[in-house]
């Protein structure tokens, strides 16, 4: 029994919220795969479609690929 845990999910990195100015921390599966996100805080939209977010969102899914490549020494 593997024990199976998703680092993606637990694994939180900061997104800036433009509208009240502070980093708020999201999983790193909500910011890959979650087009917008709701700052807790101001409940302002943050929209990761959107330019500015755009090398965060790459990053983090670099970050997931690299969680998620199993070293296959085959
Ligand atoms: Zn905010």
């Amino acid at each position: 029994m593997a024990r199976q845990v998703d680092t993606s999910e637990i694994f939180k990195h900061p997104v800036h919220c433009f509208r009240c100015d502070e980093a708020i921390y999201f999983t790193l599966r909500e910011i890959a795969e979650d087009e917008t996100l709701t700052c807790p805080v101001c409940a302002t939209d943050i929209n990761l479609s959107d330019d500015g977010y755009k090398p965060l969102v790459a990053s983090v899914r670099d970050t997931i690929r690299s969680f998620s490549q199993p070293s296959l020494a085959a």
